[in-house]
Order: structure tokens, then C-alpha cells, then sequence
């Protein structure tokens, strides 16, 4: 048998994260929060911590937002060619390739996820984001404009893009190192300077892409990273020295920052929840339904802000659909990601286990028949592990129809009628993406037109690209992420008149 190079790496790690406390990165510097107080990170397959953290506060925020501010005055980054900056960028995703398995075996020791599937979604993903983004400076610019004023002036009008300024950056737990990929990469593709606050729970992989970003060549205070609480992200959001705020998090936590970001009329984005749907018509191809809605609901042990969580399955094929995804579930190897052969890791956290353990008593008390798992998965007493669960028979009031689970939950209800079929679907205050299977031309873009969300796949789930925008309807969020959409997020548009008569 050959020996799992997973191990070595996390040995290695873990001996380093236990003897140093991980610091914020402030203008170019690695420091210890001015209070000197630090929290742990933990282990989600063990329950174990890994180490110490710096915990920043509105001081240490204080002095993250100064630098950042600094930094994007400084002829060194405001001067900097857009060709430099793609280099740079270019770099940096370089550097990320050279060390991604380690950063996925860190990200699996902090997460929780199989660290294959680990590289395979984030750290390649985020070398794609930032060999994306490295594109854009140099193509992205605005336009001459035929304007037509009153008195036979003769004008040019033209309109330039300009860097919003100072972002704040929020990121959650659940794909770590590609939630700040996907911001990073566009704001300073922009010519923005950020502070990075990523998620309490899994500081780690954010901190060594600053690293990586220092050791690529971006200049001290470009990108900054401030580990914390929640309150050290909301200390970033009512900071009056930040010009914009990007966050992918809850729902509930996005409007606090909508509230909080009005002091001095910050721009936001928001990417929050989501309780997508997967339509499947009767003439759909089950078997690949079937194993794309098992992977769309059951991927990174479902939480995921995109999960097809909902099933709405025609009546005569839908029990054949639930016990295919049950069956495909069951199959799924539970496991610490470190070994390869696992494809199903622990949640992130006891908390996270037990908002999970609660909807699936809430679907049971509410009457939906439970086909497949709903418990701790036997043998695996340490972490946080739930099995794949699926419901069936719910109701379009139940709250487990209602709600966002963030967790491996299906909850499948039967179709026979298509109006209300739409009806039921849009029938959510989330709207960020949905599933359609079918093999019929006219099934799929009526649906596809009548559905209410961001992102609408047709005979597939889950597919995401750089190019391709990414956001949500109703209160799954504010503003696209990816493409043209995301470079524009992060800029200003300045219109110059120019009398030429
Ligand atoms: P989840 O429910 O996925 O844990 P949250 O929305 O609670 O997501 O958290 C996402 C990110 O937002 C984390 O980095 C967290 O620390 C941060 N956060 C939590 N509360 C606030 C707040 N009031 N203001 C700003 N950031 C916050």
C-alpha cells in the first residue's frame, strides 16, 4: 500500500500551527492583535483545536483599514500599470498552484472537507478566479458616449473606471479559501486595496493566500487580513475608512450589514442563502437526475449556499428519484478528508450539528417521511459527522421546505400540475439557483424563464465558472460575483464632458 501523503503534510502542519499562533497581516507586517487575545481553530473531524488564532478588534481593525487606505494612495499600487497588476495576479495564482496540496490538506484540517475534493473545488478554483481576474485589467474600461445636449454643443463624452477604494471583505466557513479568491481577485484586479475578515471557524487557508499575495509582490497594505469574530467584522462594516463592503454569509448577518454600512453609505454586496430547487419533469434522464441531485444536495456534506435542497419531482417518477439519491447517500464513504478514499466529511462545528439535528426533528414532528439518514452516522462518536438525509411526503409549509438547513437535507415534494409547480418553486425569500431536468427544448427555457433565481442549470447543478456571474433574486443577495459583473462591483463610473466646439 502506498502511504497517504496527506498525512505527512497534516503532521507537518499541525506541529507548526501548534507552536505559533497564526497573526494578522497589517500593511505588509505579521502582528498579534493589540490586545494580545487569541481564539482556537478547531479540527471538525476530531473536535480537536489546531491552534491560536490573533482576534482582532475595532482597534486592530483600525489599523487594517488605515493601511489598506495608505496602500491604495500610494503611487506604488495607484500608479501600478494594469499589465502589472495582471502579472501579479498571474503570479499569485501561480504560487497557489505550486503549493495547492498543502493548502488543501489545511483547508481539510480546518474545515472538515475530504482534502481531494478540497483541491479538486477550491484551490483550483481559486487558481482559475485569479487567472481569470489577471485578464481584466488590461480590458476593462469604458466607453465614448453619442450624447446629444441642447444648444449645438460640440461634445466628447466618455466614461472611465475608477477603483471603489478601500473593501471589506466577509467570507464564511464553507468554502474558505475560494470565498476570498472570488473576492480578492476582482477587487484588486480593480485596482482596490482589502481587508479580508475570514470566518472564525476557518481562519487558515485566507492567511496563507495573504502570505502567498506578499511573497507574489503585491505591495504591503494591498491585501490585509483581520481573524475574528463576528464583532471584528462589524467593527470592518461601520469603519467610516472603508468605501464598500462584499459578504457571502447568512441572510441575517447580511442585513445587519445593510443596516450597519449606512453610516457613510458604503456600497455592498451580498451573497446569502439559498434553498434552490431541482424541478424534474417526467421525461427526464433519471439516472443522471439522480446522481446530479444526490451531488448537488449531499457536496461538501451540503452546505453549500447553492444546494438543490428542495426536490420537486414529478409524481410519477419521484419515488424512484428519492430512492436513487437515498441509495446514493448511503453509498457515500463517511470519513476524515485526510484519507483519499472519503468523499463525505464531518459539519463544521457542533453548533452547525445541532441547527441540523433540529430541522430534521422539525420535518419528522411536521409529519415528512424520513428515508435515509437524520443521524450520526455509527463509528464515528468524535466530530461532527451526519449522514446524508433525505425526506420525502413534505409539505410546502414545513418549515424544512421553508428553510435554509445548510446541511445534507432533501426535502422532496411530488408535482402533477406545472402551474403550480412554478408557483411552489418561486414560493421562497430566497432565489439564487435552481435546478431543471428535462428532455424537452420547451420545458426547459419556459422554466428557466419563469423561475426566480441568480443561476438556473438545465440537466446539471452546481457547475460555477469566473466567467460566468453569480448572485441572487430576493434576499439571497445584492449584486453578481464572476464575470464583467465583478470587476464592476469593485469600480466607480466617472462620466467626463468635454466641450470640443
Ligand atoms: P454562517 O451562518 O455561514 O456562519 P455568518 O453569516 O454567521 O455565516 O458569518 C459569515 C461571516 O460574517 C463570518 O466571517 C462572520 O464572522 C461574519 N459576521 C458575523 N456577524 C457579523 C456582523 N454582525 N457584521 C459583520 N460580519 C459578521
Amino acid at each position: 500500500m502506498t502511504a497517504n501523503p496527506n498525512t505527512a503534510t497534516a503532521e507537518r502542519l499541525q506541529k507548526e500551527l501548534a507552536a505559533h499562533p497564526r497573526q494578522l497581516l497589517i500593511g505588509g507586517q505579521w502582528k498579534a492583535a493589540q490586545s494580545g487575545k487569541t481564539f482556537a481553530t478547531f479540527n471538525p473531524a476530531t473536535g480537536q483545536p489546531l491552534g491560536q488564532v490573533a482576534w482582532a478588534d475595532a482597534h486592530d481593525v483600525d489599523l487594517a483599514v488605515r493601511a489598506a487606505r495608505r496602500a491604495f494612495e500610494d503611487p506604488a499600487w495607484s500608479r501600478i500599470s494594469s499589465m502589472d497588476r495582471t502579472k501579479l495576479l498571474l503570479r499569485l495564482a501561480d504560487l497557489i498552484e505550486r503549493d495547492a496540496q498543502e493548502l488543501a490538506v489545511l483547508e481539510c484540517l480546518d474545515n472538515g472537507k475530504p482534502a481531494h475534493l478540497a483541491r479538486l473545488v477550491e484551490i483550483e478554483g481559486s487558481i482559475k478566479t485569479f487567472r481569470y481576474f489577471a485578464g481584466w485589467p488590461t480590458k476593462f474600461g469604458g466607453e465614448t458616449l453619442p450624447v446629444s445636449p441642447r444648444g449645438g454643443l460640440q461634445i466628447l463624452n466618455y466614461t472611465t473606471r475608477e477603483p471603489l477604494g478601500v473593501c471589506a471583505l466577509i467570507v464564511p466557513w464553507n468554502y474558505p479559501m475560494s470565498m476570498a479568491a472570488w473576492k480578492i481577485a476582482p477587487a484588486v484586479a480593480a485596482g482596490c486595496t482589502v481587508v479580508l475578515k475570514p470566518a472564525e471557524q476557518t481562519p487558515l487557508t485566507a492567511l496563507r493566500l495573504a502570505a502567498l499575495a506578499l511573497e507574489a509582490g503585491f505591495p504591503p497594505g494591498v491585501i490585509n487580513v483581520v481573524t475574528g469574530m463576528g464583532e471584528t467584522g462589524a467593527a470592518l462594516v461601520e469603519h467610516p475608512g472603508v468605501d464598500k463592503v462584499a459578504f457571502t454569509g447568512s441572510t441575517e448577518v447580511g442585513k445587519k450589514i445593510v443596516r450597519a454600512a449606512s453610516g457613510n453609505l458604503k456600497k455592498v454586496s451580498l451573497e446569502l442563502g439559498g434553498k434552490s430547487p431541482q424541478v424534474v419533469f417526467a421525461d427526464a434522464d433519471i439516472d443522471a437526475a439522480v446522481a446530479s441531485i444526490a451531488a448537488g444536495i449531499f457536496f461538501n456534506q451540503g452546505q453549500t449556499c447553492t444546494a438543490g435542497s428542495r426536490l420537486y419531482a414529478h409524481r410519477s417518477c419521484i419515488d424512484r428519484i428519492v430512492e436513487g439519491v437515498a441509495a446514493a447517500g448511503r453509498k457515500l464513504r463517511i470519513g476524515n478528508g485526510l484519507d483519499p478514499q472519503s468523499e463525505f466529511g464531518p459539519l463544521i462545528s457542533q453548533e452547525q450539528w445541532d441547527r441540523v439535528n433540529g430541522f430534521v426533528q422539525s420535518g419528522q414532528a411536521d409529519g415528512a417521511r424520513l428515508v435515509t439518514g437524520g443521524t450520526r452516522p455509527e463509528g464515528f462518536d468524535d466530530g461532527y459527522f451526519f449522514k446524508p438525509t433525505v425526506f420525502t411526503d413534505a409539505g410546502q409549509t414545513m418549515k424544512i421546505t421553508r428553510e435554509e438547513i445548510f446541511g445534507p437535507v432533501l426535502t422532496a415534494l411530488p408535482w402533477s400540475d406545472p402551474e403550480e409547480l412554478v408557483a411552489h418553486a418561486n414560493d421562497s425569500e430566497f432565489g439564487l439557483s435552481a435546478g431543471i431536468w428535462t428532455q424537452n427544448i420547451r420545458n426547459a427555457h419556459r422554466m428557466a424563464a419563469a423561475l426566480k433565481a441568480g443561476t438556473v442549470w438545465i440537466n446539471c447543478f452546481n457547475l460555477v465558472d469566473p466567467a460566468s456571474p453569480f448572485g441572487g433574486y430576493k434576499q439571497s443577495g445584492w449584486g453578481r460575483e464572476h464575470g464583467r459583473q465583478a470587476m464592476e462591483l469593485y469600480s466607480e463610473v466617472k462620466s467626463v464632458w468635454v466641450n470640443v466646439s
